[in-house]
């Protein structure tokens, strides 16, 4: 299907005002006599309307929704569709960009005429199933090439979509941009965050089926499989099932909206090896390939919905009849740009990786090649795991479609005539998709699989609690343990401390035994020596009554006269008494006279001078009174 002619000068008559800077020209061939107008087309007209692009996709093959009857199970042969996209040209590059226009763009016709280097008369001219100038959308690149797989993919089958282009000329937008945003997408979001959009948005809407989205992230870098959502997964196998070629041991998750394949897709990311070169500031040193893998299964449980659904849907209700369930899965590829090392200026390990990533597309043009050509039957998908695991989608059970991204400057011309040959080659690939349907063993072995796991985690919670009330135990016989040892402590303690003071009352009630004792012998003794001294009083008394009683007068005293006695010498003691006072008091009489008599004389003396004195005093007065 794709045409590649050398357009001669005379009928390519270039118009100096066309250059780059405004940006790449659209040509219409049909009008190739007029150039002076096909020069002028505004690239704003450009941007393709959604009906259109899905008209024209309508050619590769969308599945439509009929999922489940057996037509879509049978394969049909379908071309490879390729779509050419030009990045708008950078700040430098349109400073640096002159001279006249080196690649023209027909978006009618969908051909890109490219100018040979230093050539006015050799055109090249390639033919694509869409051509996108670079004022085109992030959208419309979603439509032109990825729309009608994700519907495919949606439908069961495999589909692959391919970004490939050398460094710098816009994969990576194309497939991922605007990851970061960390979910919704955004008016410059790629096709990866768009295709989970629709594919989530799609399985929300439909009430008849339901959906289960799993995601593997992978890159190939320098020929060995690292999985990007187990980074420490590295040079990992790949093998070949029933179901084509897949990667051994590879973490598929499950994604249940937008924002967690975006979440995914960053985790992935930062594993990416990405660099610094002088063609593109992050330039991808790996293949990298997301894999969306959607699990399709009727809801219906009894034969009514089961006769309700194909009613719905008008197909046989024969065609719902078994539970299947359709597994299609899709592969989107951000592959590793080519690059001259000359230009890139990479060196040491950059180096390497460039030659690795150069070897592993030259393989991937070879199998194009050989796939492309009926009479090669050998085709070297063995020569590297890029092409291994690409094989399906180069001519198997595969919907496949291919972005060839282009710079827009005539250094890169070399490159970008490359890219537009390897995409016409690829245009010359038919594939045979065929709807994958497994039956329910999957979902079975799944939900066992899950049922496994949540065992698994339960067994696993239980063993962690069981452990931890064994530590429990071990800490609370440890406590016990050092309980009874404080307690032992403490008994031999008291112990210790009853046998002090068993002793110390021991000392003590000898000492009070003994003290007792001493009070009682000593108040004995005291108490023997009264009665001794009592009976010695009594002895004397005795004896002294004896002796009074010897030496008593015969005759008896007049008591009265011993009183009259007594009285007498009361009275004579009393009036010795009061003499003496009286004698006391003349003695004090005395001494009062004594100073009366003094005082008498002290007086007169004083009347003596106040004579003398009134005198004096008088003597002065008649001289006064004369006056
Ligand atoms: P590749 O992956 O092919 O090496 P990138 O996708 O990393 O290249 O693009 C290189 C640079 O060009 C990036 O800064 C990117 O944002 C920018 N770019 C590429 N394509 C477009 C486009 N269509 N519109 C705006 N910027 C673009
Ligand atoms: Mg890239």
């Amino acid at each position: 299907m794709a045409s590649i002619s050398t357009v001669p000068i005379d009928k390519l008559l270039l118009d100096p005002s066309s250059v780059l800077r405004k940006p790449v020209n659209v040509i219409s061939p049909k009008r190739r006599k007029c150039p002076r107008e096909r020069f002028v087309q505004s690239m704003e007209n450009l941007a393709i309307p959604l009906g259109q692009s899905e008209k024209r996709l309508r050619l590769y093959g969308a599945g439509g929704d009929g999922a489940m009857d057996s037509e879509n199970a049978t394969s049909s042969a379908e071309r490879v569709r390729v779509t050419v996209r030009v990045r708008p040209p950078t700040r430098v590059e349109q400073r640096e960009e002159d001279g006249p226009p080196f690649i023209f763009l027909d978006t009618e016709k969908n051909t890109v005429i490219l100018r040979r280097r230093g050539s006015f008369m050799d055109f090249t001219e390639f033919q694509f199933d869409a051509v996108l100038p670079p004022t085109a959308l992030q959208v419309d690149v979603y439509n032109m090439a990825a729309r009608a797989v994700v519907l495919d993919v949606l439908n069961g089958y495999n589909g692959t979509i391919m970004a490939y282009g050398q460094t710098g000329a816009g994969k990576t937008y194309t497939l991922s941009d605007n990851l970061t945003n960390g979910g919704g997408v955004t008016s410059v979001g790629g096709i990866i965050p768009r295709s989970a959009a629709e594919i989530f948005d799609r399985a929300g809407l439909d009430q008849d089926y339901e959906f289960h989205v799993s995601m593997s992230y992978i890159q190939i870098y320098m020929e060995q499989i690292q999985d990007l959502l187990r980074p420490e997964s590295c040079n990992m196998q790949i093998r070949e099932g029933m179901n084509g070629v897949y990667v051994s041991g590879v973490e598929e998750v499950q994604v249940k909206s937008v924002e967690d394949t975006m979440k995914l897709l960053m985790l992935g990311d930062r594993h990416r090896c990405l660099s610094f070169t002088k063609l593109n500031a992050h330039s991808s040193r790996s293949h990298t390939i997301v894999i969306l893998t959607v699990e399709k299964k009727a809801k219906y449980k009894t034969s009514e919905q089961k006769a309700e659904l194909a009613d719905r849907r008008r197909v046989s209700s024969c065609f719902v009849e078994s539970e299947r369930v359709l597994v299609g899965k899709l592969f989107l590829v951000d592959l590793a740009g080519s690059e001259r090392l000359k230009k890139s200026g990479s060196e040491g390990i950059r180096a390497s990786e460039a030659m690795s990533v150069n070897l592993s597309l030259t393989c991937l043009g070879k199998c194009i090649s050989a796939r492309a050509d009926p009479a090669i039957t050998h085709v070297p998908f063995r020569d590297s795991k890029l092409t291994r695991l690409l094989q399906e989608s180069l001519g198997g059970n595969a919907k496949t479609s291919l972005v060839i991204n282009i710079a827009p400057c005539s250094e890169y011309l070399q490159e970008s005539m490359s890219s537009l040959h390897f995409g016409s080659r690829a245009m010359k690939l038919t594939t045979q998709a065929v709807v994958n349907v497994e039956e329910e063993f999957r979902v079975l072995t799944r939900n066992l699989q899950e049922t496994v796991n949540l065992q698994d985690e339960k067994l696993q919670h239980l063993e962690a609690s069981v452990l931890s009330k064994d530590e429990q135990l071990v800490q609370a016989q440890q406590s016990l343990a050092e309980k009874a040892r404080q307690v032992e402590l403490l008994r031999e303690e008291q112990n210790r401390f009853n046998h002090k003071f068993m002793e110390q009352l021991r000392v003590k009630d000898e000492s009070w035994k003994n003290r007792l004792e001493n009070v009682r012998s000593s108040a004995t003794n005291i108490h023997q020596k009264r009665i001794e001294n009592l009976q010695d009083e009594l002895t004397r008394l005795k004896n002294a009554e004896n002796q009074y009683a010897l030496s008593r007068p015969t005759h008896v005293i007049n008591n009265n006269a011993a009183k009259d006695l007594a009285a007498q010498i009361i009275q004579r003691a009393y009036k010795q008494h009061y003499v003496a006072m009286l004698y006391k008091e003349k003695k004090k009489l005395e001494v009062v006279v004594g100073y009366q008599l003094m005082a008498n004389s002290a007086v007169r003396v004083l009347k003596g001078i106040q004579l003398l004195d009134e005198l004096f005093t008088r003597k002065n007065f008649p001289k006064l009174s004369l006056r």
